[in-house]
């Protein structure tokens, strides 16, 4: 790498936010995976006028538990500001201190938007960088090299991301299908670079198989890359098993339990057996009884509008409202909590 010699170096030991580096000391609570501006719609629908009913009491619960509803292209996306703005200042109200923002390449990143809601509530807004799962990617991007992809991602975070100058402070979520595509492999490639380069944590979105995420952590093993640097998220929709689970966590990657508040047994993206909130704490238990206190993170991914308050959701608030306090009826000790809330972010956004 020669073009950018050494100039991520200078946020060594920092924390990018999209307001500028602070210490790490500054960050406090942390969800490690939230989208606040995003459109998720499938590609093939982006076109639609018909973007389906307004969301209301009535049709809520089939827009998120059944399959009543062909169109909810509006259910995909977060893209009014001002509701995203308001349900921010509500997870502050409920203890939380800050949000890594991965709305990254294919789905509509908006770092403007990202620094006004910042300057807004107060919240510490780290943004992610990168690109999303193949089918999300510009046609164009199927034909681009690793080297091409690296240099993009190393400018994110060095100059500023998506034509303007907010800077990432994460790569990722960086996305990985099964089986894994050409065009995502080199994208990895191209984090791994970037990582390398800036000293910046690598974000994963794996593919919907259980044995995917280990695939990806070998992938980055056999590259060289330090796994300390890797969270691999969705894990919750990925593995049910705490044999995959501990094999997994033993590869040194961090663990991302992150859709909390998602409980439906009518997931729609794969037929899975998805955990409910108590489920996710059993397995995060596991980890801790094997050693692996260090290595997990949670949140609640948010990308669909029904899961936020002001349309009936549970909002960006619930783990601190309803997900620390089971927490501590189910045995978890403050010193735990800390970790995965706090200490454990905090390692992973600091520049290395
Ligand atoms: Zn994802």
């Amino acid at each position: 790498m020669t073009s950018h010699p050494l100039k991520g170096r200078s946020l060594k030991g920092k924390i990018q936010t999209v307001l500028g580096p602070i210490a790490p000391e500054q960050l406090g609570r942390t969800l490690m995976h939230e989208h606040v501006l995003c459109d998720i719609r499938p590609p093939e629908t982006r076109g639609d006028n018909d973007l389906g009913p307004e969301i209301t009491l009535e049709n809520v619960w089939q827009i998120n538990y059944g399959h009543g509803l062909k169109r909810a292209g509006r259910k995909y996306m977060l893209d009014l500001e001002d509701i995203a703005t308001r349900e921010v200042r509500m997870m502050k109200h409920e203890g939380g201190d800050a949000i890594v923002e991965l709305t990254c390449g294919g789905l509509s990143p908006d770092p403007a938007g990202l620094k006004r809601i910042a300057e807004g509530t107060g919240v510490h807004l780290i943004m992610g960088c990168g690109y999303y799962v193949n089918d999300y990617q510009d046609p164009r991007n199927h034909g681009r090299t690793v080297e091409d992809f690296a240099q993009e991602m190393i400018g994110q975070i060095v100059h500023g991301a998506w034509g303007t100058d907010v800077r990432a402070g994460m790569i990722g979520e960086i996305g990985c299908q099964a089986p894994w595509t050409d065009t995502e492999k080199r994208v990895m490639q191209a984090a791994l670079i970037a990582a390398a380069e800036t000293g910046a944590a690598i974000n994963v979105h794996p593919g919907r198989d259980a044995d995917q995420p280990q695939e990806v952590a070998d992938f980055i093993k056999a590259a060289g890359h330090p796994t300390d640097r890797i969270v691999i998220s969705h894990i919750d929709r990925t593995i049910f098993d705490e044999t995959r689970l501990l094999k997994l966590a033993e590869t040194g990657v961090t663990i991302e339990f992150d859709l909390f508040g998602q409980e439906s047994s009518y997931y729609g993206l794969s037929d899975i057996d998805m955990p409910n909130d108590a489920t996710r704490l059993k397995l995060i238990r596991a980890l801790i009884d094997h050693g692996h206190l260090d290595r997990v993170v949670i949140s609640h991914d948010i990308c669909y509008r029904t899961r936020l308050a002001s349309f009936g959701g549970h909002g960006y608030g619930h783990i601190f409202r309803n997900v620390v306090p089971m927490m501590g009826r189910r045995g978890y000790s403050e010193d735990e909590i800390d970790a995965i809330l706090v200490h454990n972010p905090r390692r992973l956004l600091t520049f290395v």
